[in-house]
């Protein structure tokens, strides 16, 4: 792909964006990937044009909710047609381990076929007369939707607005980030190949600030559905206030791990390091703040630093590895001043807190896993979302001051909870203020389970049924008797 600049996609039409080119860099080595043309304002304005006239189209309006389905079933079967050849994409464009990479292309193909299934049981609600009128309401699609998804996790966030807001009779605008456009630009080709009308599907890779903010701003884009950091999703919450537009934001997560006294430490121990280091830390519901009871503190803390010492870094691609590259060295220096910050904080980098140094590793944008103690749960460093492969370790006495400490930052994302005990489990898991709470478990996720956050984690829920009514609006009619 080296060499060759990526076209976009307009309104079903693969074509060169008027905007300058980006380049996507293979994170484990720094090298170009792919060159990849931008969407201007003109761009997004072909496409929301032609994407609203395309669901006014009867052909497509009249669909009936099996027919629409077979359809997104058809996109679910390609996604898994080209299941590897999509994950390794993945692998070289964000540098995810070939193991998760594989894991987010399953989650894409999933949310087709579960959105496809949910859909034809969707039904509308006729009520009983209150007068001489018989009253109904259905629901019709709410317009041209944007689509604006970060870099850590693609196909997966693409599929999980595309399904559902397509389901809904939308045209759909994804806009992928700036360091991730590869796997949003396969699935615009494969939703064309399946069938979706040409108007209703648009892929506009582009810098945040021109092609996303074209759309959010467009009069014609009816809805946004956003994920990525708090910051953009207050700027794009408050560009949508003044068109009273709605929007759904999955936003960031500072997600506090909590250790109860009577946990099984083994099982701890391995939902701790896949929640803080899997995706090296780049999750927005990394578990990045543990919360140890002061009697298990110090055997815990030395047994994650153990284990995470036994982490293989490495090339994403090899069988084995557990950690890849960071997205790019402008975010692996944003983590390292993290770390250095902690160290000024008064913390104990009890392991990492360097970049790996080994054959293949030079070129690419490495961190090692870092666990840090000693840390004020107000300072920064345990308040701010670093977004990397740092974890916190704290200790607490006591479940009201264990509940206050969980709950202490502005975000409300997820939680784990780690413990034999169901009565407190139960108790913390009703009171922890997050969208998710996971008990002896971590970063499960269900197509069918709405996901979101409360507080700056975000607005709205995606996934299950009511994630697909979140694409539609409704109307009553009332009919005189
Ligand atoms: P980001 O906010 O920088 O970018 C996300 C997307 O928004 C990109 O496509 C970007 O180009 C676009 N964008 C940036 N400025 C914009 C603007 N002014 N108008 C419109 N669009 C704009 O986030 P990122 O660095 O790509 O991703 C990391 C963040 O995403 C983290 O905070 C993480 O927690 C969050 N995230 C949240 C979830 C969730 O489900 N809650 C999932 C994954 C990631």
């Amino acid at each position: 792909m080296a060499g060759t600049s990526m076209d976009i996609i307009v309104a079903g039409r693969h074509r060169p964006g008027r905007g300058a080119v980006i380049r996507s860099l293979d994170p484990a080595t720094g090298a170009v990937l792919a060159e990849v043309t931008t969407a201007t304002a003109e761009d997004v304005d072909d496409a929301v044009t032609a994407g609203a006239a395309a669901m006014r189209d009867p052909r497509w309006r009249g669909l009936l909710p099996h027919q629409r389905a077979a359809l997104l079933h058809r996109v679910g079967a390609l996604i898994e047609e080209e299941a590897e050849d999509l994950a390794r994409l993945q692998a070289h464009d964000i540098g995810k381990p070939l193991t998760e990479t594989r894991a987010l292309v399953a989650s894409a193909a999933g949310t087709f076929r579960y959105v496809a299934a949910a859909l034809e049981t969707l039904d509308e609600e006729l009520t009983t007369p209150r007068g001489p009128y018989l009253s109904m309401s259905v629901h019709e699609p709410i317009g041209p939707v944007a689509a604006i998804t970060p870099w850590n996790s693609p196909i997966a966030s693409e599929a999980q607005k595309a399904a559902p807001a397509l389901a809904a009779g939308n045209a759909v605008l994804i806009k992928p980030a700036e360091w991730s456009p590869l796997a949003a630009l396969r699935l615009g080709s494969l939703l064309l190949r399946a069938g979706v009308p040409p108007g209703l599907v648009s892929v506009l890779p582009g810098p945040g600030q021109v092609t996303g903010e074209a759309l959010v701003r467009h009069p014609g884009v009816r809805k946004v559905a956003f994920t990525g950091g708090t910051g953009t999703g207050r700027r794009i919450a408050s560009i949508a206030a003044g068109k009273l537009m709605p929007v759904s934001l999955e936003l960031g997560g500072k997600s506090p791990v909590i250790v109860l006294p009577d946990a099984d430490l083994d099982q701890v121990v391995q939902g701790v390091l896949l929640g803080i280091f899997s995706s090296q830390g780049q999750a927005c519901v990394a578990g990045s703040r543990l919360f140890v009871h002061r009697s298990a503190f110090e055997e815990l803390t030395g047994r994650v630093v153990a284990a995470a010492e036994r982490l293989v870094i490495g090339d994403p691609m090899a069988q084995g590895t557990h950690m890849g590259p960071l997205i790019s060295a402008e975010h692996r220096a944003a983590v390292e001043s993290y770390v250095q910050l902690a160290a000024d904080e008064g913390g104990h980098i009890r392991t990492g807190g360097e970049r790996p140094t080994g054959p293949g590793l030079d070129g690419g944008f490495y961190y090692r896993p870092t666990v840090i103690t000693g840390l004020d749960p107000a300072s920064r460093v345990c308040q701010e979302e670093i977004f990397g492969p740092v974890l916190a370790v704290l200790p607490y006495d006591d479940e009201e001051e264990l509940g206050a400490l969980a709950d202490s930052t502005p975000y409300g994302l997820a939680c784990g909870i780690w413990t034999r005990d169901y009565r407190r489990a139960w108790r913390l898991a009703r009171r922890i203020e997050a969208g998710t709470v996971w008990i002896n478990t971590y970063k499960q996720l269900s197509a069918s389970t709405p996901f979101g956050g409360v507080k700056e984690s975000g607005i709205g829920r995606e996934k299950g049924r009511q994630g697909i009514r979140a694409y539609m609006t409704q109307k009553s009619l009332y009919w005189g008797l």
